[in-house]
């Protein structure tokens, strides 16, 4: 297999990153790979074995030209700032596209680093193939996230709650640079690091930037548009990351970092999955309240290239993020209003999804099969929906559609475009992962990965697979950190 590696993260100031060798493990073997990701990266495996894809994917042999560095960050974690850094990831390369993109090969378990603190710097295949299946779905739900190219499993044990079998995996993302890598600096190095590195990130990820008059402060406009459009995407189906510390946050806007998260079923803003998010930081409704939080903290980090004069430099970086709140429910409105079919929206489109969604809270009705139901009646039978407070929305919501000269087929269309048939739910992806930990089977796995392939499907639909879990079931269900 031929890489394209050019990779500039190593010219950066040496207090960013560490190189360090993955830790060869005993017995790899290939049990994922992404033939239309590896295409994408000009990485034709066509004439290449499955034996040799597990040596690299699994860190054994690394190709010719590739850097393995472990990345220095920083990080609040529910509010507290740590110290932390790749712990059990390493950067491979950054491999240029045939198209001309960049994009970082990180495998993710492959042994400890100098970052690693406690950790053993390994990964279950459990959540390895669960964030393979996530962000697969989230790409394919047309949602910036970075990518899963393969899993390979080590055939060697990982210890948590119980004992796992371990796996690497190969993550893809347009740079694993994160709110955190500012903080890190600003906490630990001098100005001129800051200097440099938010030159890099520009010529990188904001090109338009470079040569801006303050392009320091028109960069954190940029990350928090980005961060809204992400967030504004993730509440469109109904994703709950589960752990946005500011280490979590990508400044290219994607979404990084599948731990905890979760889809929320029944409608409830205030849905937490992660067992260790016991005050309901990160629930669902929330996070756009701590998007704004990480990028006060990504605006403090960035205070000294802002102004020299620091109660100047405060006051911009004030101005910016007090522009927030206004651009996110610009951008929500626009998006929930897509949901019901309306291109453009005023008040009385909003207070009509609003009621709703009001609606689907009080009956636990489920948020991604309601809008099913508006789109294609005969499709969903559940009786909730034979509810007369439903109808009668469902009747304003036409006559509203008329008022306002929208046709039925430009509505669905719309909607078709903003709703999702198929969402990762949470009882399927666990049925599939407990097939493959139980008998080594990665029948079920690919066929859900398969379908999570075309979420916006508008025919043949697979039924067995939109039903939504029973409320209770989904009352209990729990994810974990562990991971
Ligand atoms: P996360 O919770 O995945 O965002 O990780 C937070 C920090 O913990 C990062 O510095 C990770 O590299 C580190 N970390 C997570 N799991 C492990 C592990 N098994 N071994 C070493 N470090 C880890
Ligand atoms: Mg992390």
């Amino acid at each position: 297999m031929k890489f394209n590696f050019d990779i500039t993260y190593l010219n950066l100031p040496g207090e960013l990153f560490t190189v360090c060798s993955p830790v060869p493990v005993s017995q790899p073997q290939l049990v994922a790979f992404n033939d239309n990701l590896a295409t994408e990266l000009g990485l034709n495996a066509g004439n290449i074995n499955t034996n040799e894809l597990a040596e690299i994917f699994s860190g054994n042999k690394l190709p010719e030209d590739s850097a393995s560095i472990a990345q220095a960050y920083s990080g609040h974690q529910f509010g507290y700032f740590n110290r932390l850094g790749d712990g059990r990831a390493l950067l491979m390369g950054e491999q240029i596209t045939p198209d001309g993109r960049r994009f970082d090969l990180q495998l993710k378990g492959s042994g400890p680093t100098p970052y690693s603190r406690r950790g053993d710097g390994r990964a279950t295949l459990s959540a390895m193939l669960r964030e393979y299946l996530i962000s697969e779905a989230m790409h394919a739900l047309g949602i910036p996230t970075t990518r899963s190219l393969a899993v390979v499993v080590t055939g060697e044990p990982v210890y948590r709650e119980q004992v796992q079998p371990g796996a690497v995996l190969t993550r893809v993302a347009e740079s694993h640079i994160r709110v955190g890598t500012f903080e890190h600096i600003s906490q630990f190095s001098s100005v001129e690091t800051l200097k440099v590195f938010t030159d890099y990130v520009i010529k990188r990820h904001y090109p338009e930037l470079l040569q801006t008059e303050n392009s320091a402060l028109l960069l954190l406009i940029k990350v928090m548009e980005k961060q809204i459009d992400l967030i504004v995407n993730w509440m469109r189906v109904g994703f709950i990351h589960g752990v946005m510390n500011t280490d979590n946050m990508a400044v290219s806007g994607e979404t990084i970092d599948y731990g905890p998260c979760a889809f929320m079923n029944a409608y409830k803003p205030e849905t937490v999955f992660s067992s260790i998010d016991t005050s309901g930081r990160y629930a669902f409704g929330n996070q756009p309240e701590m998007a704004l939080w990480n990028l006060t903290r990504l605006a403090e980090s960035l205070l000294l290239l802002i102004d020299t004069d620091i109660k100047k430099a405060i006051a911009k970086a004030a101005e910016v993020l007090n522009s927030f709140q206004n651009l996110f429910e610009q951008k929500y409105h626009k998006m929930l209003a897509a949901k019901i079919g309306f291109e453009y929206t005023d008040e009385s489109d909003i207070l009509l999804v609003n009621n709703l969604l009001g609606w689907m809270y009080e009956h636990n009705a489920d948020y991604t099969n309601t809008f099913v139901r508006l789109m294609y009646p005969a499709i969903i039978q559940d009786k909730i929906y034979l509810d007369k407070a439903f109808l009668k929305w469902e009747n304003d919501w036409k006559l509203r559609l008329q008022q306002k000269g929208i046709t039925e087929e430009a509505a669905l269309k719309l909607m078709q475009e903003t709703n999702p048939v198929y969402i990762p739910r949470n009882h399927k992806v666990e049925e599939v992962l407990a097939q493959v930990t139980e008998t080594g089977k990665m029948s079920d796995f690919q066929k859900l990965n398969n379908l999570l392939s075309t979420p916006y499907a508008t025919s043949d639909f697979d039924a067995a697979f939109m039903q939504a879990p029973a409320v209770a079931d989904e009352l209990v269900y729990k994810t974990y950190c562990g991971t």
